[in-house]
């Protein structure tokens, strides 16, 4: 038997690597011997760009994956007596094999209970946040110091401009730092249509792990710090952690690709267009039932469990344990619109 080659839904990593990328990270290899650790053109080249990208003199860190960037990120702005508050589906709280925690020797994730509405859309909300502040003063209580928000969420929703500020507002009251997951910023800021300024920095953000690989890298977020006092030795817990790339450039370079003609959001907008697509779909077909509107690359919807047993058996792939929502489908930068059409031809045969 063949390999299945068909595209697929289960994650948007599922996907490999986009053509500006590839010919970036080509480019860094022909150019031979470079520097290494960072100090190499490419690197520079790339974080200069962010920079522009987000109108300011940011500090930025390329690592592995999302994992890392998160942790550190976040053990960057905590003592082990602190803790994190985040919302009960969070990345960081759900999929992350307690790495945050890990990182930072203890800091505390605290999970925040939002209103019905808000938690059923993956948000965290002011009140949430407040009233986990203000329930315990004491010291037997690990001290909040952090907000983490994931943007787009990871029930494929999107915080407004509006929901961010009125977020960081609640965290700058209590003294917290905000930090923003951004595994999907790209489909956050495609499905906004603001500048990436806008939702980060100018509306609070202190520390954004911008993902590259979900959006059509080969390998790497950047982590991107608006105010660098808080990046402060940043490097050394990098380095400590195993994600400092000696051959930097093969990570830094493609996000050339990326930037170069605004290819990330071009990549973002086509998967949220894409889950646009199969949620119209969906919503056409008696038995599904979408549990809410996409706003960036993923579907949620419950099917009958024989459907989902019958699409597996057909040979699709999409995941059942996220954020309890039910079925997730996600679309990616090279998604194609058959292949949607594929899923739902499917989707209506073992449904009838
Ligand atoms: C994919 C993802 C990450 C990063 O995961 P890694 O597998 O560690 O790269 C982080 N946050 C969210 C919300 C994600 O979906």
């Amino acid at each position: 038997m063949t390999q299945d080659t068909r595209q697929n839904f289960a994650s948007d990593n599922y996907a490999g690597a986009c053509p500006e990328a590839m010919h970036w990270l080509a480019q860094a290899n022909a150019s031979g011997h470079e520097p290494a650790y960072g100090e190499d053109r490419w690197t520079q080249r790339s974080t200069d760009m962010l920079r522009r990208l987000f109108d300011i003199d940011c500090d930025v860190y390329f690592v592995f994956n999302g994992t890392a960037a998160n942790s550190l990120a976040l053990a960057s702005l905590c003592q082990s007596y602190h803790s994190v508050i985040c919302s009960p589906v969070a990345h960081i709280e759900t999929d992350e094999c307690g790495g945050p925690e890990f990182f930072s020797n203890g800091s505390k994730l605290l999970v925040g209970e939002s209103t019905s509405d808000a938690a059923r859309l993956g948000k965290l909300t002011p009140d949430a946040i407040g009233s986990l502040v203000t329930k315990r003063h004491d010291i037997h209580y690990p001290r909040p110091k952090v907000v983490s928000i994931t943007q787009a969420t990871e029930m494929g929703t999107v915080y407004s401009v509006e929901e961010v500020r009125a977020i960081a507002w609640t965290a700058q009251k209590h003294h917290l730092k905000l930090h923003m997951d951004g595994a999907r910023f790209a489909n956050a800021v495609a499905h906004l249509g603001c500048s990436p300024a806008d939702i980060t920095w100018k509306a609070g953000v202190d520390v954004l792990c911008f993902g590259g690989t979900k959006n059509g890298l080969p390998i790497g977020e950047a982590v991107v710090f608006f105010d660098r006092k808080m990046s402060e030795d940043f490097a050394w817990r990098v380095k400590q952690a195993g994600q400092l790339a000696s051959k930097m450039r093969f990570i830094s370079a493609p996000w050339v690709g990326l930037l170069e003609n605004d290819v990330w959001l071009r990549n973002a907008a086509h998967a949220n267009a894409m889950a646009q697509r199969l949620y119209q779909g969906m919503c056409a077909l008696p038995g599904v039932q979408p549990t809410h509107a996409p706003q960036a690359n993923g579907v949620f919807a419950q099917l009958p469990p024989a459907a989902v047993q019958a699409l597996h058996t057909r040979g699709w792939k999409f995941y059942q344990f996220i954020a309890g929502g039910g079925c997730r489908f996600m679309c990616a930068w090279d998604t194609q619109p058959e292949s949607v059409d594929a899923l739902l031809a499917d989707m209506r045969d073992v449904l009838a």
